[in-house]
C-alpha cells in the first residue's frame, strides 16, 4: 500500500479562510476585531522566525497583532505586569507568550497569571483541567491541527484504537485527552514502555510526539493506519540540512493508509489552530456565536 498523504499546508490554508471570514463577519455584524498579542523574551533566533510568522498570518486572516519584545534580562515582575496589563486590554482577546522563557522566568507562573479565556495556546491549568474533565476550553493549537485533520480524514474517530507517543503537556497528553474527547481507545507510550513496537502496531491511529528523527520504521504500522507525525527535526544528510519528522516516512508510507509529511503536515497547522483559537477566544469574550469546526 503506499499511502494517502494529508496535507496540512492546504488543510491550513482552509482553516485560515474560515477564520477569515469570520473575522470579516465580526467586523460587519459587531464592529469587533479579534486581537492577539504575542510576547518574546530574548532573542532566541527559532521563536524569533515562529513570532514573525504569527504577526504576519494573524494580520493576513483580518486581526489585530500586538508584538511585544522585551528585553532577555526582563525581570519575572516587568513581564508579570505586562501581562496583566494585557488581560485587561479589551482590544485583546488571545495572548500567546512564545516559550521557551530564559531561565530565571518561572514558565509555570508566567502561563497561569494569562487570563484563561485569553490563554490561546491552551497552557493554563484551568484550561488543561477543563480539557481533562471534557469541558469547553482553550485547547492547544498543535494538537488540535492533529484532531482537525483526523476528523477531517475519517469523520468519525469513535471506537478507533489510537496510540500518542509522547506524554508532553504541549502535545503529547493534550493529545490523547482530544482522541479520548472523540471516542478513540487511547494508549499513551513514552521512553518507559515496554515493547514499543507491539504497541504501536495495535493502533489504527498513531500520534508521533518525540523529537527523534525517524524513530518510528514502517514496520510498527499497521496496514491502513493513519500516521500523524509532530515531530520536527532538523538533521545533516548528504551534507545538507533537512527536516525530517519522528516517524520514518519512506517505510511508514508502504504500510499506512495516510500519513502527514514533514514539512507540510502538522506544523502549518499549528499556526492557524493559534488563529482559530483567538477567534474562538473573541466570540466567547463578546458573547457572540463562535464559529463552527474550529475548535474541539
Ligand atoms: P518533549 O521532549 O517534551 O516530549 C517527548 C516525549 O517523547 C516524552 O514524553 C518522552 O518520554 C518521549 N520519548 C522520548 N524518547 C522516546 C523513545 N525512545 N520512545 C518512546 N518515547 C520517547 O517533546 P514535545 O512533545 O514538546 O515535542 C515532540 C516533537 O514534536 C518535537 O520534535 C517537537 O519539535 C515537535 N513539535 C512540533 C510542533 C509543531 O507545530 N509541529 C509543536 C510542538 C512540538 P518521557 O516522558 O518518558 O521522557
Amino acid at each position: 500500500m503506499t499511502a494517502q498523504r494529508i496535507d496540512g499546508k492546504a488543510f491550513a490554508a482552509t482553516v485560515r479562510e474560515k477564520v477569515a471570514g469570520h473575522v470579516a463577519r465580526l467586523k460587519e455584524e459587531n464592529d469587533i476585531i479579534p486581537g492577539l498579542a504575542v510576547v518574546l523574551v530574548g532573542e532566541d533566533p527559532a521563536s524569533q522566525v515562529y513570532v514573525r510568522s504569527k504577526g504576519k498570518q494573524t494580520t493576513e486572516v483580518g486581526m489585530n497583532s500586538y508584538e511585544h519584545k522585551l528585553d532577555v534580562e526582563t525581570s519575572e515582575a516587568d513581564l508579570l505586569a505586562l501581562i496583566d496589563q494585557l488581560n485587561n486590554d479589551a482590544k485583546v482577546h488571545g495572548i500567546l507568550v512564545q516559550l521557551p522563557l530564559p531561565k530565571h522566568l518561572n514558565e509555570n507562573l508566567v502561563i497561569n497569571a494569562i487570563d484563561p479565556a485569553k490563554d490561546v495556546d491552551g497552557f493554563h491549568i484551568s484550561n488543561v483541567g477543563l480539557l481533562g474533565t471534557g469541558q469547553k476550553s482553550m485547547v492547544p493549537c498543535t494538537p488540535l491541527g492533529c484532531l482537525m485533520m483526523l476528523r477531517d480524514h475519517h469523520g468519525s474517530l469513535s471506537g478507533m484504537e489510537a496510540v500518542v507517543i509522547g506524554r508532553s503537556n504541549i502535545v503529547g497528553k493534550p493529545m490523547a485527552q482530544l482522541l479520548l474527547g472523540d471516542s478513540c481507545t487511547v494508549t499513551i507510550a513514552h521512553s518507559r514502555t515496554k515493547d514499543l513496537p507491539e504497541v504501536v502496531r495495535r493502533a489504527d491511529i498513531v500520534v508521533a510526539a518525540v523529537g527523534r528523527p525517524e524513530m518510528v520504521p514502517g514496520d510498527w504500522i499497521k496496514q491502513g493506519a493513519t500516521v500523524i507525525d509532530v515531530g520536527i527535526n532538523r538533521i545533516e544528510r548528504d551534507g545538507k540540512t533537512k527536516l525530517v519528522g519522528d516517524v520514518d516516512f519512506a517505510s511508514c508510507s508502504e504500510s499506512a493508509g495516510a500519513i502527514t509529511p514533514v514539512p507540510g503536515g502538522v506544523g502549518p497547522m499549528t499556526i492557524a489552530c493559534l488563529l482559530a483559537n483567538t477567534v474562538t477566544a473573541c466570540c466567547r469574550a463578546n458573547d457572540v456565536a463562535e464559529p463552527e469546526g474550529l475548535t474541539a
